[in-house]
């Protein structure tokens, strides 16, 4: 969609402005009922696609992805834009700088539609936890769109964007992906600058690509990925252009499929995944089923690390530096009442008992103990050294296999409400997506098939993961299947 788009600009079939125009309306049409955008940055996106309508008339030469418009997951800063991760805690916060990967989508003249929808600071799989409450799947508005960059996943699917950002620290961009029927891309850790990207777990997050094709990722990924001096963990390796390394051709590619996966799957589910098996096959692939035997300590590593990293990273938001500040509430009790000097404490306290939702307290208290002096071996350390055994296990098959391949999710979009009671069933819908952030690797989403809800057929995704650095193998597997 990207190139088509491309070459209607380059030959003046459409100018940039009324490119960008056309998805406003479009946005101000459908978003009301999926609420996909928190904020919309009209004046920003305009001004761009002028200058892009400018270079063209010139003619000069432009990017593929400049004057093609696209949304960016509230935890993103962009300057001057609010910029809250769905939480009150940053509610009239604005962004002083750009994120390292909206730099560069600047460089290339990219527009920047709005920003969207999340759970609160990245936490959840629904995009319930969002303090501006859900958006909904476009393909049925009962059920839940996937989180937590659910927003973006929304975005696209309804045609309010062509490409999105989103982050995945457990799944984020990939489970949303599966759930609306586009592709998501969640690159090898440090393969993407988190400049800029408010931070859930340092360890795990990365800012990834969302689009409706596997090659509109590998385009958008293609002008966000490199080295960056302003995040220590942005990987030297060379960056690609991913897109030029899409041949669709994967004959005698060996894909492994791990048994660990496959245990007591849902039926339907079964059926889909492994009719998808077939078509890599009749594409030449070989598949082979291999083990990761540490996969069934997955969740419970994932679930120990996260809010360990969460309590230290959230801990910035007291009331003083950033956002909301609550130290007024008690100040027109009457002049010599013991409260009118409230203490930093009282502050720090009502800021964050006001600001941040349950999810993201619960998450904070679970760190917070985990980290504490005497606990720390027994749950930090030791989730720290099963990770460790998770990565072997993939470092191990991925010397016999060029990719592993999994559903993404082990369910197709559950219904608003379901799950919010359950936690743990929650936390059960990102079982097969949270190993690749435990180990590093990259992962892809895309989609393979759906499956009939009441009137309904919702989608549902493979998830292709590679060796470290080898986005354009699982990119050009993905694309392979999907032109097929
Ligand atoms: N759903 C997972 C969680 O709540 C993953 C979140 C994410 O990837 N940001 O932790």
């Amino acid at each position: 969609m990207i190139r088509e788009l491309h070459e209607k600009l380059k030959n003046q079939k459409i100018t940039a402005v009324k490119l960008t125009q056309d998805y406003f309306e479009k946005i101000k049409k459908t978003d009301p009922k999926i609420q996909a955008f928190l904020t919309l940055t009209e004046d920003l996106a305009l001004k761009e696609a002028k200058l892009v309508d400018k270079k063209i008339k010139r003619g000069e030469e432009i990017d593929l992805l400049a004057g093609i418009p696209g949304a960016i997951k509230d935890n993103i800063c962009v300057a001057n834009v609010r910029t809250t991760a769905a939480s009150k805690i940053l509610d009239n916060y604005i962004a002083p700088d750009d994120a390292t990967v909206i730099d560069r989508l600047k460089k290339s003249q990219a527009i920047i539609l709005g920003k969207t929808n999340l759970d609160e600071f990245a936490m959840g799989s629904s995009t319930e936890n969002s303090a501006y409450g859900p958006t909904r799947n476009p393909l049925d508005n009962e059920r839940v769109v996937g989180g937590s960059s659910g927003g973006s996943a929304a975005a696209v699917a309804a045609g309010e964007a062509v490409w999105s950002l989103g982050s995945d620290t457990g799944g984020s961009i990939r489970q949303p992906a599966s759930f609306c029927g586009v592709v998501g891309l969640k690159p090898t850790y440090g393969r993407v600058s988190r400049s800029g990207l408010i931070a859930m777990a340092s360890s795990l997050d990365q800012i990834g690509p969302l689009a409706n094709s596997v090659e509109d990722c590998a385009i958008v990924l293609s002008r966000i990925a490199g080295e960056d001096l302003l995040d220590a963990t942005a990987a030297q390796s060379a960056n690609k252009r991913y897109e030029d390394y899409l041949n669709g051709d994967i004959a005698g590619k060996k894909i492994g499929v791990p048994t660990e996966y496959l245990d007591g799957l849902d039926p339907e589910i079964r059926k889909i995944f492994d009719k998808s098996l077939e078509k890599f096959e009749s594409l030449g692939a070989k598949i082979k089923l291999v083990s990761l035997p540490h996969t069934q300590y997955a969740l419970a590593t994932y679930y120990m690390i996260m809010p360990s990293e969460v309590s230290s990273n959230l801990a910035r938001f007291d009331g003083v530096k950033f956002g909301l500040r609550i130290n007024d509430k008690k100040d027109d009790v009457e002049e010599n009442s013991e409260n009118v000097n409230r203490s930093l404490l009282e502050t720090y306290m009502d800021t964050r008992h006001y600001g941040f939702g349950r999810e993201v307290k619960k998450r904070i208290m679970l760190g917070t103990f985990a980290l504490s002096s005497g606990y720390y071996d027994a749950y930090y350390l030791k989730a720290q050294k099963i990770r460790t055994l998770i990565k072997k296990d993939f470092q191990e098959v991925l010397e016999k296999v060029d990719y592993i391949y999994t559903p993404t999710t082990p369910e197709i979009a559950f219904k608003l409400g379901e799950k919010t009671q359950d936690p743990l069933q929650m936390y059960l819908s990102d079982i097969y997506t949270i190993t690749a952030n435990l180990a590093g690797v990259p992962a892809i989403s895309f989609p393979i098939g759906s499956i009939k809800a009441g009137e309904k057929n919702m989608p549902l995704g493979g998830q292709l993961m590679g060796k470290w650095f080898d986005e354009e193998g699982i990119l050009n597997a993905a694309h392979s299947y999907e032109i097929n």
